[in-house]
């Protein structure tokens, strides 16, 4: 292990090479946490923003795993182990969305793999993180966020009740989880955003349809815009921070009144 002081943030962001993840990682750097990229596919874009974060006097490092496969994540956390030194800060941010689907079209296939990636991944970080970071065990206790969507309290019909229900058992797990491991002085909370501007919505709208649809639903919004991912990332850090010491097992809706 490579801990190099006992006071350091040292935070794990799944899913962290672009979006909300990439944003929360700046700005906890200029914070002053050290920071763990993980990334499924871009590396060049984890890479960067590393790069990034080290310009700005933080120690950073990059780790590819798909918080889906269970090898995968254990050889993730190992990564942090060796390279940052003890976790005190999780952000569970990989998800996945799937093209608009009514009821009928949801193949078993789609709901394991969003079930896998949205919620079993985030169980399975949880407990690597919490085993890290449980004062019984050791550790410094820390801070988890994890990134539901307000879709789990509006629902998605005909687009994507299977990414709901997915949020919707991560806003569960927030309160389980919670009010489990404070016990060993870590906090878990979450956060639930509305419309955020970043690349998710390609992957459920009809190609060609994302920017309409997007001011369209923008209309609907009683701020009357969509959100960034910069604004989800000043929840993120508030969560994960002292100044948020009383807060247990709560979601915050970050949904510009949505
Ligand atoms: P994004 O731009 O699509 O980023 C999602 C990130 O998760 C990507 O870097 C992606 O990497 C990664 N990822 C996906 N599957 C993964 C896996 N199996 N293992 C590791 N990483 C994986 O989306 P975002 O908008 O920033 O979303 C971040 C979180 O906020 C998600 O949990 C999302 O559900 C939630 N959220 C977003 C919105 C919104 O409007 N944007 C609203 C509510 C909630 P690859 O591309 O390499 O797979």
């Amino acid at each position: 292990m490579n801990d190099t002081s006992a006071t350091t943030s040292i935070t794990l962001i799944t899913g962290a090479a672009r979006g909300i993840g990439a944003a929360t990682a700046l700005l906890l750097a200029r914070r002053g946490h050290d920071l763990a990229i993980n990334y499924r596919r871009d590396e060049a874009a984890a890479e960067a923003l590393a790069r990034q974060i080290r310009g700005l006097g933080r120690r950073a490092i990059t780790v590819r795993a798909d918080v889906a496969r269970p090898d995968e994540v254990e050889a993730l956390f190992s990564a942090v182990d060796a390279g940052l030194g003890r976790l005190t800060g999780l952000v569970n941010n990989a998800g996945i969305v799937a093209p608009r689907a009514s009821l009928a079209e949801l193949s078993r296939e789609r709901v394991r793999h969003m079930f896998e990636v949205n919620v079993f991944g985030l169980i399975h970080c949880t407990q690597l993180a919490a085993e890290r970071m449980s004062r019984s065990r050791g550790g410094r206790g820390g801070a988890i966020v994890n990134l539901s969507s307000r879709a789990a309290q509006r629902g998605s019909a005909h687009m994507y009740s299977d990414y709901a229900a997915s949020k919707g058992a991560v806003d569960t797990l927030t309160l389980s989880l919670g009010h489990e491991l404070i016990a060993e002085g870590i906090r878990v909370n979450g956060v639930r955003p509305g419309i955020i501007e970043t690349d998710i919505h390609a992957d459920s709208l009809p190609p060609g349809t994302v920017a309409e649809r997007l001011a369209e639903a923008a209309q609907g919004i009683p701020i009357g815009r969509l959100g960034t991912a910069e604004e989800i990332a000043e929840a993120i850090a508030w969560l994960l921070s002292d100044a948020s010491s009383y807060t247990v097992g709560a979601t915050l809706d970050v949904a510009g009144g949505r």
